[in-house]
């Protein structure tokens, strides 16, 4: 199909899929601006509210009652706000998807743009902040995670690429059901198309409630991709342990064979000094490149929906789910 015949958002509709941890007090907001700004399309909202202890869950319901555009899944637990969005693209009706976040740091309006570049043949667009108003330390953080993701280990990422995004449903689709050990969303689109490009968009400081995302999720997440989507770390850490052995054997053969001189205790010490450094570096060798990779059992578990939710997603019986599923 030529990308002139391919349907856009304002042909085929719009699922505009909203994560949400503990968001109470930005839900009204973000569900107002959303519906004002976008309100022209075919429009469904899905709010994934993602294991909140705070009443967002309260809030979600009350919009679904008085809103049928308004549809939403929440899950048994707090599983992370990738598996949050995934749920959202797993269950979106709507040919189009736009991801965007419950706290308003995206204004909704600036999804026109988005829609407006998919429709020169993309099949997703990502938002890149143009005056990102976060936290210096959270900028820099960013700054070296695509330095080291993008130059250092070559990892195809969209550049400067954000959540605020809009993605065709059957592409996000795909990307979730591979349910990848390493579930990196902008890391995994450039391995299944080449059809996505970036779009400077406006952005805002929180005004409500505070960030979900802490650094040692960031790190992690970040150490995820790192290992997941490029050998040359696996490589890297293959070779230190290579090398780290084979100084531990000399070692311990120095220390044995008393090349070193010194006391039967140091010959001891050296020797079991040895068999501890070449065992370290065999666990993190097995670490980095074995663990890798690994699928993981799922991703998130959902209690209850609007929606009519596979089987294998529900685990009912911490909660009462409430229809259709
Ligand atoms: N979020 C989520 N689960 C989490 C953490 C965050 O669903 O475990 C949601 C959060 O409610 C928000 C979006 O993901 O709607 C982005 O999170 P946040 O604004 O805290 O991230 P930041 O903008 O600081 O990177
Ligand atoms: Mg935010």
């Amino acid at each position: 199909m030529s990308a002139a015949a391919v349907p856009y958002p304002d042909q085929t509709g719009l699922t505009v899929v909203i994560p949400c941890y503990n968001e109470v007090d930005n839900l009204a907001h973000s569900y107002a601006e959303i519906v004002a700004e976008l309100g022209e399309f075919d429009l469904e909202l899905i709010f994934v509210d993602d294991g909140s202890t705070d009443g967002s869950l309260d809030v979600i319901r009350e919009l679904a009652t008085s809103d049928p555009r308004v549809r939403y899944l929440s899950f048994t637990r707090n599983f992370g706000f990738e598996a949050a969005f995934s749920a959202g693209y797993r269950y979106a009706s709507k040919a189009w998807v736009l991801h965007i976040d419950a706290d308003q740091q995206f204004p909704a309006a600036e999804a026109h743009k988005l829609i407006a570049a998919a429709k020169a043949g993309y099949d997703a667009v990502f938002g890149v902040r143009t005056n990102r108003q976060d936290p210096m330390l959270r900028r820099w953080g960013t700054a070296a995670f695509h330095f080291l993701g993008r130059r250092v280990l070559r990892i195809e990422i969209p550049r400067g690429a954000t959540a605020f995004r809009l993605v065709r449903s059957e592409l996000a689709r795909r990307i979730v059901d591979l349910r990848l050990g390493t579930p990196y969303f902008l890391a995994t689109v450039p391995r299944l198309t080449n059809r996505y490009t970036t779009v400077p968009v406006a952005h805002r400081a929180r005004e409500r409630g505070e960030s979900k995302v802490g650094m040692s999720f960031l790190s992690s997440h970040a150490i995820e991709l790192f290992v997941g989507f490029s050998r040359r770390l696996s490589t890297a850490a293959s070779v230190a342990c290579l090398l780290a052995s084979g100084i531990a054997v000399l070692l311990g053969v120095a220390g044995a064979t008393g090349l070193l001189g010194g006391t039967a205790l140091t010959a001891t010490l050296l020797v079991l000094l040895a068999v501890a450094l070449t065992a370290l570096s065999l666990t993190v060798r097995s670490l980095v490149v074995v663990g890798a990779g690994q699928p993981r059992p799922r991703q998130y578990y959902v209690r209850e929906a609007s929606v009519a939710v596979d089987e294998a997603d529900l685990l009912l019986c911490t909660s009462p789910t409430r229809e259709a599923v």
